[in-house]
């Protein structure tokens, strides 16, 4: 297993479940989702239990680059084309409604996360990526949407040296250290009365029957009303029907030493397939290359790919030529990604006694706060319409 830099080093994990306990919600999962889920239930009153498999944050929620970005996985001209203008619009905005979410968190809680809102930057190279690129840029603001074209002097000298002509700016996404922010999360959790288990893996669950739930783990149960699943890729081994529903897909990410500052907002070149940015100590974060080897970063082990890795290395070389770079962390993780390329966010097909937000498709962070705030308030009021528009029924076939 390898450790990102969000991740080390790892805090004393929390007391895993021993004996069985009976709570109103039971949440499996401690990433992004489940956490804030967990919160949500706390804060409406009512007696939620987490059950994580490890320590929070510790998958792909600590092993991610902490782009907070708005929109789906595609850019918005794409988007538009696959899904409708006005779904991928509504999409939009709720991506928007969820880093507003994160922004208040972090306010309201005092979190010290490395939370900073300089907008993102998509680099285009390419004929092809410059069209969609301009085009998006269009077609984003015709919605209302904040976005600019960067081109000529406007792009920093940084990315015009690098063959870059054109980039796009959308200057309400951010960044956060993803771990801490989280661990922050869970610790507000626990303040509002959430009782959290580390180490603690459901094994099987029971959710055939809203009202009657139970999630076994090795030396416990935990009877619940009802279940919040949020187990990422892993999420068919507890509610099989999204087994051909999310796939796991493994993305390679390095860390450096303190560098001299570049780049100042998260960037996205290759058609999303390359993405850095530098965090507040001036640390660059990489990650990407998949479309290298696509094949074998379909997989859920949490293991190094050395070309990808080499490619990603070259990269922070020619980056920085004139700096001796040291390389802290190099590690793995794994998304889930849907079908569809939409989360899967609502009522679980199969299992009346469970909700899943599963399927963020390398986006959870621009979506999961939500998705976990929405999936408390579809268990204690039965409906939300952000679990209403990603409603994973839609993918029944
Ligand atoms: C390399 C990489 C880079 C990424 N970069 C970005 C980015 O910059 N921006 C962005 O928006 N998204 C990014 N993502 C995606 C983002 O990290 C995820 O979409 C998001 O973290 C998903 O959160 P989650 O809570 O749903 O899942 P996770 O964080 O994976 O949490 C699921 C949890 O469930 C636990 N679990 C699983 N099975 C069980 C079980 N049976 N019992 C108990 N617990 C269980 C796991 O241990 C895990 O902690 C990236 C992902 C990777 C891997």
């Amino acid at each position: 297993m390898t450790l990102s830099r969000w991740l080390d080093p790892l805090p004393a994990p929390r007391p895993g479940l021993v004996g069985d306990v009976t709570c109103d919600v039971v949440v499996i999962g401690g990433g992004l989702t489940g956490v804030s889920a967990a919160l949500r239930l706390a804060e409406l009153g009512a007696d939620a239990v987490l059950l994580e498999a490890r320590q929070v944050a510790m998958s792909a929620t600590g092993r991610n680059a902490g782009f907070i970005l708005q929109g789906t996985a595609e850019r918005y001209d794409r988007a538009c084309a696959l899904l409708g203008r006005a779904r991928a619009s509504e999409i939009h905005r709720w991506t928007l409604e969820n880093h507003r979410r994160i922004a208040e968190r972090v306010a309201s809680l005092g979190l010290d996360c490395g939370y900073q809102r300089r907008g993102s930057l998509q680099l285009g190279d390419t004929p092809q990526e410059e069209h969609e690129l301009r085009a998006s840029a269009r077609m984003l603001v015709e919605d209302g949407f904040e976005a600019t074209l960067l081109e000529g002097d406007a792009l920093p000298a940084v990315h015009r040296d690098a063959g870059y002509h054109l980039g796009l700016l959308l200057p309400g996404d951010g960044a956060v250290d993803p771990a801490r922010f989280v661990r922050g999360l869970a610790d507000a959790a626990h303040r509002a009365g959430a009782r959290l288990y580390e180490r603690t893996p459901v094994l099987t669950l029971d959710a055939a029957e809203a009202g009657a739930v139970v999630a076994h783990t090795p030396q416990g149960e935990v009877h619940a009303a009802l279940a919040v699943v949020a187990t990422n890729a892993r999420v068919a081994e507890l509610l099989p029907w999204f087994a051909d529903k999310v796939d796991p897909v493994r993305g390679q990410m390095l860390a450096t030493a303190p560098l001299p500052l570049r780049f100042d907002r998260p960037i996205y070149a290759n058609h999303g397939y390359d993405y850095w940015r530098q965090d507040e100590a001036g640390r660059l974060v990489l990650g990407g290359w998949r479309n290298l080897d696509p094949e074998t970063e379909r997989s859920t082990e949490e293991i190094l790919n050395d070309a990808i890795q080499a490619r990603m290395t070259r990269f922070v070389a020619c980056t920085f030529p004139d700096v001796d770079v040291r390389i802290t962390h190099r590690w793995a993780g794994i998304m889930g990604f849907s079908r569809d390329g939409l989360p899967l966010v609502g009522p679980a097909p199969g299992a009346p006694g469970a909700v899943a937000g599963v399927g963020y498709t390398g986006h959870g962070f621009g979506f999961a706060a939500l998705a976990g705030d929405a999936l408390a308030e579809l268990v204690l009021e039965g409906q939300h319409p952000f679990c209403e528009a990603l409603r994973p029924r839609r993918l029944d076939y």
